[in-house]
């Protein structure tokens, strides 16, 4: 198959910039008079948030406020948020917030257009149709939900959590302000910057699958030619401006290039998609309770030195792109790029094992299952994965040892 086809989905208008958050109440604005907010609690409570409700009150719009959906997600909660907002007849929702307000917010448009229980929508392609407009702005720089066909919710009947993805889902304008996310801590910045990051890697390094003559593809299809400039861009800024920001939160350019690289990699993750660094995270993130991006930034380079065998020249590419010095053979360049990944993660204080997040060796059989169950993710791994594989990243994870992934992979190379 040849590998020079490209499939992006987007929102129709995506606002980027220091500013941008002005913008904000006359494009929800244009959608009706009456606008609902989804918002994240913290974050409700700024003056940056009441400003853009005060500019929304002056174009003679009604508004309405629900700020106190849980971070997890709990589908109940997000299915009493909804009936609550059902009967203002919202024009358009505009979510506002980390990616956690972001999905919130998606999944209340969903239900407004669409009947309940959520759970009719899990998994791919199952939203039936166009959900209610969705304005969207990012307070973090990582999750890139802005741009996404996808919403993450938290099932108490699944032992993991659970995605709904669907181009439905994508929000009909993105508007990224680096200035909100200027008041991040230390931590949040470190953990949805990684996620980023993750997004960056994961989506170059996916297998490519889509046939894009077919008339139905699926939500994720992929590396191609059109995402992979935007992955690769999205991985320099962060391997350079993520520490900076982590370090010193008021500068102005490190945040903007960490916005602007999230934004990056979520428009190309979104169509692309991501593989096993997600999968893995989703039963650890449900056993240790601990942030979705440590999860996934921590296990990035375990994944990595899985696959190098299969993409030596992937990797090499990819250490190009952080600046890295192109000496030796590619497959030496790509153990260079690996190494240079995980020095970053170590830089920004993720902790280097499974062990150390938590995680038991007697969790080892379920991580594993449920992480092969992730079948979006599985499908577009470097290389197929199999319980072998998926077992050895997990025992080398869990004793933080990437040299023990050398003895198990069987080099995929012609
Ligand atoms: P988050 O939204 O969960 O927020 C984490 C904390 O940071 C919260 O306490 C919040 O109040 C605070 N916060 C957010 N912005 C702030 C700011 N500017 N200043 C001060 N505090 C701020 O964190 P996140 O990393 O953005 O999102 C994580 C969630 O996103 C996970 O649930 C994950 O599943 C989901 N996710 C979704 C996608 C997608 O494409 N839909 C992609 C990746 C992750």
């Amino acid at each position: 198959m040849s590998e020079h086809i490209g499939l992006l989905r987007l929102p129709r208008e995506v606002r980027f910039g220091f500013g941008a958050r002005r913008a904000v109440a006359g494009l929800a604005a244009g959608f009706g008079e009456r606008v609902a907010f989804v918002v994240d609690p913290f974050l409700a409570e700024t003056d940056d948030f009441r400003a853009v409700l005060a500019e929304t009150h002056d174009r003679g719009c009604r508004t309405e406020v629900i700020a106190d959906v849980p971070p997890e997600l709990p589908v109940g909660a997000v299915q009493d948020a909804a009936e609550a907002l059902r009967p203002f007849g919202a024009d358009v929702i505009v979510g506002y917030g980390g990616g956690s307000a972001l999905d919130a917010a998606k999944l209340v448009s969903l239900l407004l257009a669409h009947p309940a229980p959520l759970d009719r929508y899990y998994g791919e392609n199952a939203v039936p149709g166009p959900v209610t407009p969705l304005v969207a702005v990012p307070t973090t720089a990582g999750t890139g939900s802005e741009v996404t066909p996808v919403a993450v919710v938290s099932d108490p009947s699944r032992a993991v959590k659970v995605g709904i993805s669907s181009p439905h889902l994508i929000p009909a304008i993105a508007v990224v302000d680096p200035e909100l996310t200027m008041s991040a801590p230390a931590g949040v910045t470190a953990y949805a910057g990684i996620d980023a990051f993750v997004h960056a890697v994961e989506s170059f390094t996916a297998a490519p699958l889509a046939d894009v003559g077919a008339e139905r593809l699926p939500v994720f299809v992929g590396r191609d030619v059109l995402t992979e400039p935007l992955s690769l861009e999205a991985a320099r800024l962060i391997h350079r401006s993520l520490p900076v920001a982590i370090a010193n939160p008021g500068d102005r350019r490190a945040r903007e290039e960490m916005s602007r690289a999230s934004l990056l990699a979520g428009m190309a993750f979104g169509s692309a998609g991501t593989h096993i660094s997600h999968a893995v995270q989703y039963p650890i993130g449900a056993l240790t309770h601990t942030p979705h991006g440590l999860g996934t930034g921590m296990l990035l380079p375990y994944v990595l030195q899985a696959f190098l065998p299969a993409i030596p020249d992937r990797l090499a590419v990819l250490g190009e792109a952080l600046g890295l010095d192109a000496a030796g053979d590619e497959r030496a360049r790509a153990q260079a790029t690996v190494d240079a990944i995980a020095d970053l993660c170590a830089r920004i204080g993720l902790p280097t094992s499974l062990a150390e997040l938590g995680v038991s060796h007697a969790d080892r059989e379920q991580v594993v299952t449920l992480s092969l169950q992730a079948r979006r993710l599985v499908d577009i791994a470097p290389q197929p994965v199999d319980e072998q594989l998926m077992g050895a990243i997990f025992d080398a994870a869990f004793a933080g040892d990437r040299s023990r992934l050398s003895d198990v992979i069987v080099d995929m190379r012609p």
